[in-house]
């Protein structure tokens, strides 16, 4: 009997080798540029007790383990080249109304928790990709466009079931096996354990606006630093994603994509000064219902093979900064990829900064921007293609490190980063060091930036 075959009769899911149906469905990275990387197998769980058996064959056997969430993982952290656990089977919503507790299996994604929450008109901060699973987001802290006001996915976290590395489940929240509770609010995902279920504390729905506008790209510098006032100013209810790109054809666009939880002539109040620093080529300002916005602002993307790398800032940028940025976007070396590359500064703050840094593993506490830099190719673009487009990347992120520090988003996962445990974790480090020597002291859970 092989190891598979062992494996096979002791699970109730489906195991698949490369060649059966549905397997490369189950293993491919969201980033193509990782699409080489190719399990020998992968097994659906039917549930947790599933998760459980795997952990334990995985041990016996030597095999590596590795949890498939929603796939989405910018640096391919849920594929290997032993076996994948597939949690797309472990999932579900349950809301609680009287209590507005939201109960969800570890392998969700974002489209069936909308759904489910919609019915209740109740939130929490989700992502805005419908193919995301929960399990990546809140792990590594999970911002949302209303995480100014709410917090992030994990500050709404309240308990979630963990089955560990010696095959046994644990709850952990603030009461019970507080230390995990604490790494599961922001550590990563994949470090600890793999975690089946997560309970949130959910809100009622308040009325919300959104906008998008559009520049031509010789405004970005004026249009950014006119935007970064208006957030660093800005109501927590206001959030704004500030972007200047370039795709392959085209001159390239400025643009500001918001959510305001109050009315759009609010917003365009909130607006007025961007709208007067330049002439915007789209104006797109209106009252939706807290559903219509989530429709509105989901993201959509060309896919293919992508990196980013990011930098968190607690003050607006200087205009050198912007030029930098911009002078970059200009010399963009160019690929195939519809999505091309750019800048967008995230506007965190809000509540995220009332948390104390150390009070979750989630550790940017006192970010106003993240300052996110990415480039796209398609995977059947030459060597030399995505060379000069990694160099790229590495020279605006090294040039940006005059103006913002050397820390990162731990779900923007960057492969290519040095000193990622401070970059990803800063003051929480050792204590999540700690954390994983107590609960995987032999790191059956690993990857090239596990804990
Ligand atoms: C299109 C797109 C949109 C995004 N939007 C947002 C956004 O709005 N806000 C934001 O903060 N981030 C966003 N992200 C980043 C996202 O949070 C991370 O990529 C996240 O890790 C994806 O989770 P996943 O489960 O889909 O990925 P996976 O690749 O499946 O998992 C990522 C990591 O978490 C581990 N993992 C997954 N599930 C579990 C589990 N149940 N238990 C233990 N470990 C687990 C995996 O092993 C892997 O290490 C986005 C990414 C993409 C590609």
């Amino acid at each position: 009997m092989t190891g598979w075959d062992r494996l096979r009769g002791l699970v109730d899911g489906r195991l698949r080798l490369p060649e059966d149906s549905g397997f490369d469905e189950r293993t491919r990275p969201f980033n193509e540029r990782f699409r080489d990387v190719r399990p020998a197998a992968v097994l659906s769980a039917a549930g947790p007790t599933d998760v459980g058996r795997a952990i334990r064959w995985s041990r016996d056997s030597g095999v590596p383990i590795v949890a498939r969430g929603g796939g989405h993982s910018y640096a391919g952290n849920s594929v290997n080249q032993g076996l994948v656990l597939d949690l797309r089977d472990v999932d579900g919503v349950h809301v609680d109304p009287s209590t507005a507790l939201v109960t969800v299996g570890g392998g969700t994604r974002m489209k069936e928790i909308y759904t489910a929450l919609r019915k209740y008109d109740m939130t929490l901060p989700l992502g805005n990709s419908h193919d995301v699973g929960i399990g990546g987001l809140v792990l590594g802290g999970g911002v949302s466009v209303v995480s100014r006001a709410m917090g992030l996915t994990c500050d709404a976290l309240v308990s979630t079931r963990v089955v560990l590395a010696d095959g046994t489940t644990v709850t952990c929240s603030e009461t019970e096996n507080a230390d995990l509770f604490w790494a599961c609010r922001g550590g990563g995902g994949g470090n600890f354990g793999v975690n089946t279920s997560f309970t949130f504390q959910a809100r009622p729905v308040p009325a919300t606006s959104t906008c998008l506008v559009l520049w031509d790209r010789p405004y970005a510098v004026e249009v950014v630093a006119v935007m970064q006032e208006i957030m660093r100013d800005a109501p927590p209810e206001f959030a704004a994603r500030i972007g200047v790109s370039r795709a392959p054809v085209g001159d390239g666009v400025v643009s500001v994509v918001g959510q305001h939880l109050g009315s759009a002539d609010e917003l365009r109040e909130l607006m007025a000064p961007a709208l007067a620093t330049a002439p915007a080529t789209r104006v797109d300002i209106a009252d939706r219902s807290y559903w219509e916005a989530a429709d509105y602002l989901h993201h959509t993307t060309a896919g293919g093979a992508f990196a980013v790398r990011t930098r968190c800032t607690p003050e607006p940028l200087p205009e050198d900064a912007l030029r930098t940025m911009v002078t970059a976007i200009e010399a963009w070396p160019g690929s195939a990829n519809p999505d091309g590359a750019g800048v967008a500064l995230f506007t965190w703050g809000g509540v995220i900064n009332d948390v104390p840094a150390t009070e979750t593993a989630f550790p940017h506490r006192d970010t106003l921007f993240l300052v996110s830099m990415d480039t796209s190719w398609q995977p059947d673009e030459s060597p030399e293609v995505v060379r000069k487009n990694l160099d790229w990347l590495t020279a605006l992120h090294r040039d940006m490190g005059a103006f913002a520090p050397d820390t990162s988003y731990v779900n923007f996962t960057d492969p290519d980063l040095d000193d990622w445990r401070t970059a990803y974790h800063g003051p929480n480090a050792p204590r999540l060091a700690q954390v994983k020597r107590r609960y995987d002291p032999d790191r059956v859970f690993s990857f090239s930036q596990a804990i």
